[in-house]
């Protein structure tokens, strides 16, 4: 059995999963990569520079079937899991009037229940002690924030997730944290901070740093969270927003 790291990272063909991927494989660990998106998930594996470290799962996080194969696929090619990186996820700008059914019970399904699923599978096999699951909320589910409803909604629901998994599993040995990002500059967000002059008076021009985030940034706070560097910390939602949140 390997010594090192294996982890699954959800969202892994994008972004703040894409960077996380390469940032736990320079660190010698092994990754399970899940996404939708084939072509998003080949060029992760492309640019880690390790093919052999990054294996690879096209699936819908909100497919029943996808948190057992995504943990079966990473213990039988790397032969144990030990972080689950929930990172998966949409965000639009949407205030409660303006959202449909649809959209929320879709807001719900991909950035609360999966990660539920993908943690209540991760814990067949997390290994106490070694063991851990970082969940990537946002700053804008700790505080009330315009235009965010069912976004906010979720992310809200993600750090009392955290919490409450902590309190449970800690005793366990094994960890659950949260980072909360401020303005992430990923397709997620390029398109409001290029276009949107209210999304840049309301959450760009208040950052007291003078640069916006970028994916590694966070990706560096979810490895920390997720080693041993870590090692007893649990139940904390580490803010990556350039001070965003404290002005
Ligand atoms: P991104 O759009 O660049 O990447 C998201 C990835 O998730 C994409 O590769 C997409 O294909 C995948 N994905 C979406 N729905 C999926 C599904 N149903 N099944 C499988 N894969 C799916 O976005 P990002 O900015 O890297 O966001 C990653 C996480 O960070 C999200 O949870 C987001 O809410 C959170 N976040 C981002 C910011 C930001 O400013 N970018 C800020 C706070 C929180």
């Amino acid at each position: 059995m390997t010594d090192r790291l294996v982890a699954l990272v959800t969202g892994a063909g994008s972004g703040i999963g894409r960077a996380t991927t390469l940032r736990f494989v320079q660190s010698g660990a092994a990754v399970l990569g899940v996404d939708l998106n084939p072509e998003g998930l080949e060029e992760t594996r492309r640019l880690s520079g390790a093919p052999g470290g990054v294996a690879t799962l096209v699936a819908d996080v909100t497919d029943l079937e996808a948190p057992k194969a995504a943990v079966d696929k990473a213990v039988s090619v790397f032969g144990r899991l030990d972080c689950l990186i929930n990172n998966a996820g949409i965000g639009r700008a949407k205030a409660a009037h303006d959202t449909t059914d649809a959209e929320w019970d879709l807001y719900i399904a991909i950035n609360l229940t999966s990660l539920f699923r993908f943690s209540r599978e991760a814990l067949r096999t997390l290994e106490p002690g070694r063991g851990s699951i970082v969940n990537i909320a946002s700053v804008f589910g700790l505080f009330g924030h315009p235009h965010t409803a069912p976004y906010a909604a979720t992310k809200a629901a993600v750090v009392g997730l955290t919490h409450q998994m902590a309190a449970d599993y800690g005793p366990r040995g094994i960890r659950v944290n949260a980072v909360a990002p401020g303005v992430i500059e990923t397709a997620l967000t390029k398109e409001r901070i290029e276009r949107d002059p209210r999304f840049q008076a309301l959450n760009i021009d208040p950052i007291p740093f003078p640069r916006l985030g970028h994916p590694e940034d966070v990706a560096n706070a979810i490895y920390f969270l997720s080693s041993d560097q870590a090692a007893y910390i649990n139940g904390h939602v580490l803010a990556v927003d350039g001070g965003w949140s404290v002005t």
